[in-house]
């Protein structure tokens, strides 16, 4: 990790700071109101000409929001001459970024544990305290598109943008970096274990597995139609990959796969069970709606057609 910048207090000046170390900012207002686009660029306008804001070339220094983002230094010194409060927004997929917002008012704390706990401890990386009580762990973009709100309270930026310190945060704190207060471009790899599963780089095959892993047998089943192995940790990854609507459908389904296979002596129950529980709290179902589901799987009538 690099020995740090100081970033100055003055929104301005850190602004520049920022962009002298080639990190593309524009300007955000406290309330977050965007400011306007040239006539051809607004969409409300008879003017308006359809394109994309990533390919627009107006040369409206404001236009499409955080596609203005910039590291020009007399454009930057000129935008907080005119507005000297304006906070501080970094658009994350243009500055090679990723971010996980923590938001523990909606119990992003609690994901994020659970989360650990599924996918094991995070790599570190430079950390963002919000000056609302959150936290930003931004990482290398992995190059993939990430779901928006994986979790309760937590939040993928990737598409987006994060207000940089010392921005001032709507309950009046202003963010900054942690520990020493310095700030570190991002330099860790996204975790390799929060991508979408089709993007997961292989596992090496020497890597040691524990024993429930490995497709023997005594403890994996073949999948409906395919020479491919069911396993706890499918089931377990298929919970992870449910997207928001579909949880509790996923867990249900994991769930009387899991029975079945314990049924005919393919998996473990007690395996079945920790994983699918563990999983079921990382994607924010709650630990009774879990276990209620898992337990009425036990008693759903065998269905031979049932296909994933
Ligand atoms: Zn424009
Ligand atoms: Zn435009």
């Amino acid at each position: 990790m690099n020995v740090g910048s100081i970033i100055p207090a003055e929104l301005g000046d850190a602004a520049l700071a920022y962009a002298a170390l080639g990190v593309k900012v524009f300007r955000v207002r406290r309330n977050k109101t965007p400011y306007a686009n040239c006539a051809r660029c607004d969409k409300q306008s008879s003017l308006y000409v359809k394109h994309r804001p990533e390919e627009c070339r107006c040369g409206v220094p404001t236009c499409h929001g955080f596609w203005a983002a910039t590291t020009d230094a007399s454009l930057i010194r000129k935008w907080w001459t005119e507005e000297p409060d304006a906070n501080i927004g970094a658009p994350c997929k243009q500055n090679g970024w990723a971010v996980i917002d923590i938001d523990p008012r909606n119990g992003g704390d609690k994901s994020f544990r659970a989360l650990e706990v599924r996918v094991g401890v995070l790599p570190g990386t430079v950390m963002q305290l919000t000056g609302g009580g959150g936290l930003h762990m931004p990482y290398l973009s992995p190059g993939y598109d990430l779901p928006g709100e994986p979790f309760p309270g937590i939040d993928f930026k990737h598409n987006g943008y994060i207000l940089l310190a010392p921005s001032v945060h709507a309950s009046g704190g202003r963010y900054r970096w942690a520990g020493d207060g310095l700030f570190r471009t991002p330099a860790t790899p996204w975790p390799d274990t929060l991508l979408p599963r089709k993007e997961r780089r292989p596992v090496p095959a020497q890597r040691p597995a524990p024993r429930h892993r490995f497709p023997s047998v005594a403890n994996s089943a073949q999948r409906p139609g395919g020479g491919k192995l069911w396993t706890v940790d499918d089931l377990v990854q298929q919970v992870m990959d449910s997207h928001e609507g579909g949880r509790n459908r996923s867990f249900y389904f994991a769930a009387c796969r899991a029975h079945e296979l314990a049924a005919q002596g393919l998996i473990d129950l007690r395996d079945a069970e920790d994983g699918l529980l563990s999983a079921a709290g990382a994607v924010g179902l709650t630990d009774s709606e879990a276990r209620a589901s898992f337990d009425s799987a036990a008693t759903r009538p065998s269905d031979k057609g049932w296909v994933a």
